[in-house]
């Protein structure tokens, strides 16, 4: 019942009135382009994926123009809203120059250089274009150095689509039923994955095990530092600081996942916010405010053998200068407005997400917030999770219609629950954006 109560049926139907010219568009595509979409996380908009022409801000326009209050920001690139006049500039100026050289151009150094700047593992730095790839890269060098071939993460983290680690990330709960207290090796209902550890997020006694008796063959640990892919949630005090001391007691490299934090929680990520340097970092998303890069940051004695050529690390389109055009405009304007960009990203943030929290409660939902400011989740429950499991108590069809709900007075929210807030989003926008949230409670 509670799925009904936002009435999704008649604010379903209110949208697709007001979206035909998606509709029409979603129905060709689907004729020629696999799906319809590029990213198969896509397909479960609801009521079916939008098609939009343009940005500004925090906003952005489909073809039926309507104007959406964005609060999932491309998936969390856009740290600077859609369309930003310095990025924009920068990357047209440079677009007359050439797409891409296939060789070396300053931009490389220069972008190279901010993140050095900023970031505390960040001795050296190497360019790739997704966060998938650089994950790989980052794998390939962890079992280069060590000589080891296997590595450990935990359930519910989300480091890219290739089969090596898309392993335990959303197990369902049939296939955790089967597992018992086991995490589960099998990704995506997909082989075993012979190569990779599994544990439990926070679960220290469980890391120890394993370490207990494959320590030698692990070649490095790899998470979320705050697991957004699973419901934002934290590390337990104390946590990343064992994971630092426990992989450099058995030789192991730790590797930071920062493709989300990266940039968004502060200038220098979570290693930063959490005060814990890991050997490796990769990031996408936010460092290229909304262009394909993504980036490998790690201490000199590991990223020596990337530059000795021992570890092979290409790509044609590689540090090309469209998208280190776009990352210089990004990261220099975050790295001028530090002090007032992340403090605003963090109080506006939290003004959302603890005035969404309040609202729902007074509504008489169970409602948990978790992670903050710049990026941040909303669930249907009764009490916080700690791990991956635990979110499966969240009520994901009730998130949903609340969504869609939102979706009907004009504001974008991801499905998941997930809410990203950018540089561009004001005041105003947060509190229209609770008054929205208060008029679909209503
Ligand atoms: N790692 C994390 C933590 C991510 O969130 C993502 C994407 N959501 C990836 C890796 C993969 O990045 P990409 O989609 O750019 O391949």
């Amino acid at each position: 019942m509670q799925a009904c109560f936002f009435n999704a049926l008649e604010r379903q139907q209110a949208i697709k009135d007001r979206t035909p010219g998606s509709y029409a568009r979603f129905t060709r595509a689907q004729q020629s382009l696999a799906g319809g979409v590029s990213s198969g996380l896509r397909r479960s908009a609801r009521p079916y994926p939008l098609y939009f022409t343009h940005g500004a801000g925090s906003s952005v326009v489909d073809v039926d123009s309507n104007k959406y209050r964005d609060y999932g920001l491309a998936w969390g690139p856009l740290i600077l809203g859609h369309a930003p006049p310095p990025v924009i500039d920068a990357v047209s100026r440079h677009l007359r120059q050439g797409l891409t050289f296939g060789a070396q151009h300053d931009l490389e150094f220069e972008v190279a250089e901010l993140i050095t700047s900023v970031v505390p593992c960040a001795d050296l730095v190497s360019f790739a274009n997704s966060g998938t790839e650089i994950v790989q890269v980052a794998l390939r060098l962890a079992r280069a150095v060590t000589g080891r071939r296997k590595v450990l993460k935990f359930e519910g983290h989300y480091h890219g689509w290739d089969d090596s680690v898309l392993v335990s990330y959303h197990p369902g709960r049939a296939e955790i039923g089967a597992a018992g207290n086991s995490p589960i090796s099998v990704g995506a209902g997909q082989r075993q994955h012979e190569d990779v550890y599994v544990a439990g997020w926070n679960d220290q006694a469980r890391v120890e095990e394993i370490f207990s008796t494959h320590g030698h063959e692990i070649s490095a640990v790899i998470c979320e530092p705050l697991l957004c892919n699973s419901g934002c949630i934290p590390p337990r005090k104390g946590f990343l600081e064992f994971l630092r001391r426990y992989t450099s007691h058995h030789g192991a490299l730790l590797i930071f996942d920062e493709v989300i934090t990266g940039f968004r929680l502060q200038l220098a990520g979570a290693q930063g916010h959490y005060g814990v340097i890991p050997d490796l970092a990769t990031f996408a998303k936010a460092i290229g405010g909304g262009a394909p890069l993504s980036a490998l940051a790690g201490k000199r004695d590991y990223m020596n053998w990337i530059a000795s050529g021992k570890v092979i690390h290409a790509g044609t389109l590689n540090g090309n200068p469209m998208v280190l055009a776009a990352a210089k405009a990004t990261l220099t304007t975050l790295c001028e407005g530090r002090e007032s960009i992340y403090k605003s990203l963090w109080t506006r943030g939290e003004r959302l997400r603890l005035g969404l929290e309040a609202l729902l409660r007074k509504r008489g939902h169970s409602v948990v917030t978790s992670g903050g400011g710049p990026v941040f989740q909303v669930s249907f429950m009764d009490k916080p999770a700690e791990n991956y499991r635990d979110t499966l108590a969240a009520n994901s069809s009730m998130y949903s219609d609340f969504a869609l709900a939102m979706l009907g007075e004009g504001e974008l929210l991801l499905p998941d629950g997930r809410w990203y807030v950018s540089a561009a989003h004001t005041d105003e926008d947060i509190e229209a954006t609770l008054s929205a949230a208060a008029k679909v409670l209503a």
